[in-house]
């Protein structure tokens, strides 16, 4: 597929996965016109419905949240009428997705610059610049005043290394006990390029139902609905059902998923000896103007990629008007939408990769 626009992303290191795979395998998937990725620092996510339900339980109106916070180990709740609500991380289980915990990347190592709270002070935004685009955007946008910087502490960068790498250790020996019991996590194995190859080429919805869907290991990033020429994939609230037959030479779906298999090449980049997985520098960094989840620099930064014409579009998950804190993803070139999607939905939602289809295949 030919596209005409650039785009830029921010996501959760799964739905970088995806993105990352689309391009790589451009061939069997079509690629896509995503230039930058802007990746977010995820521990975990949730189920909206059971958060809801546990809300419910709670006998706290969604209405009434004015934002979620996870911090020091505690999932905090902070309401409108100024009131503090504190839970521990144990007790997000009920609403925790089960996929997570085969998960092994803290801090978006595929992407150009990756973000998250972990490492800076409160209000502030940590900034692991990991590509030479990523370093242009970020001495960009801090010459242009959209955002400031100073490299983060020695202590800061310790706490991060450690939270990584518990999560990448935690994760793995789950992985390893989930497979024993023979449910498989492809996507962890290390074999060669030659055999993904074989196997990827045999493979169609089919095959990515009962190797990922069905085993409960899919992220929901909508890799699949996108790639897929016949359009006969559609997500549903829960899992992708396929609607129609696949032609014969058609593997797209199962090239594109991130919970399928990982080339090497891509493999390389989660080492177990880097827990940051390879980088330039890491900042602590907090936007001019912008009020956002830590520092508003995520936003900052979609501002003036949009602003100084380096983007047409950018990827946000906004809030549906009717459903507060119901993650919806948007593609969009509007700034005040950008500006309104500021803050953490701690819900999955697909990327709205299918948004991109419609305005760049010609
Ligand atoms: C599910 C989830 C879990 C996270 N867990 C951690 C963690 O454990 N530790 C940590 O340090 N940081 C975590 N983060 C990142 C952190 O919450 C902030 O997003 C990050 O620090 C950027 O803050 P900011 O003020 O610079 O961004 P802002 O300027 O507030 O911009 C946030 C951007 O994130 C996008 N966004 C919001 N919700 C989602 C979503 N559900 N999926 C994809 N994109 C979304 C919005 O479109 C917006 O552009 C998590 C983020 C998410 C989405
Ligand atoms: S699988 Fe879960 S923990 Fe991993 S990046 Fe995606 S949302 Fe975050
Ligand atoms: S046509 Fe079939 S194999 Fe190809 S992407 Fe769609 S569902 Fe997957
Ligand atoms: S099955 Fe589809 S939606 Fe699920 S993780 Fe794979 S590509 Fe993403």
């Amino acid at each position: 597929m030919e596209f005409n626009n650039k785009t830029a992303m921010v996501g959760t290191p799964c739905q970088i996965l995806a993105a990352t795979k689309i391009n790589s395998y451009s061939e069997e998937t079509g690629g896509s016109p995503i230039d930058i990725k802007i990746g977010l620092f995820c521990m975990e996510n949730f189920s909206y419905t059971y958060l809801k339900m546990f809300l419910d339980e709670k006998k706290i109106d969604l209405k009434d949240v004015k934002e979620f916070r996870i911090e020091n180990n505690m999932f905090k709740i902070f309401l409108t009428n100024g009131k503090e609500k504190d839970y521990t991380i144990a007790e997000t289980d009920s609403f925790k997705r089960r996929n997570c915990e085969i998960c092994v990347d803290f801090t978006s190592d595929l992407s150009d610059i990756s973000v998250g709270s972990v490492g800076s002070p409160k209000g502030f935004s940590t900034l692991i610049i990991r590509t030479s685009k990523g370093k242009k955007i970020v001495e960009g946008a801090i010459s242009e005043n959209y955002i400031s910087s100073e490299p983060i502490t020695e202590k800061g960068k310790k706490l991060l290394e450690k939270i990584a790498s518990k999560k990448k250790k935690e994760n793995l020996n789950y992985i390893t006990s989930r497979e024993n019991i023979s449910h498989p996590v492809l996507y962890e194995r290390k074999v060669t390029d030659d055999i993904i190859n074989e196997l990827a080429i045999q493979s169609q919805f089919e095959n990515l139902d009962k190797d990922v869907i069905s085993e409960g290991a899919c992220v929901l990033c909508g890799a699949c609905e996108f790639v897929c020429p016949s359009d006969i994939i559609q997500i549903n609230e829960r899992k992708p059902v396929r609607k129609g037959n696949c032609p014969e030479d058609c593997h797209a779906c199962y090239f594109a998923c991130p919970r399928t298999f990982l080339s090497e090449n891509i493999r390389s980049h989660d080492l177990n000896s880097k827990p940051l997985g390879d980088y330039l520098e890491i900042l602590t960094a907090k936007s001019k103007n912008v009020t956002g989840q830590d520092g508003g620099v995520v936003t900052s930064i979609l501002l003036y990629l949009l602003n100084k014409g380096l983007v047409d579009e950018v990827f946000v998950v906004g809030e549906e008007k009717k459903n507060p804190w119901k993650p919806i993803a948007r593609l969009t070139n509007d700034t005040e939408e950008v500006l309104n999607a500021a803050g953490t939905k701690y819900s999955t939602v697909p990327v709205a990769f299918k948004a991109l289809k419609s305005k760049n295949s010609s």
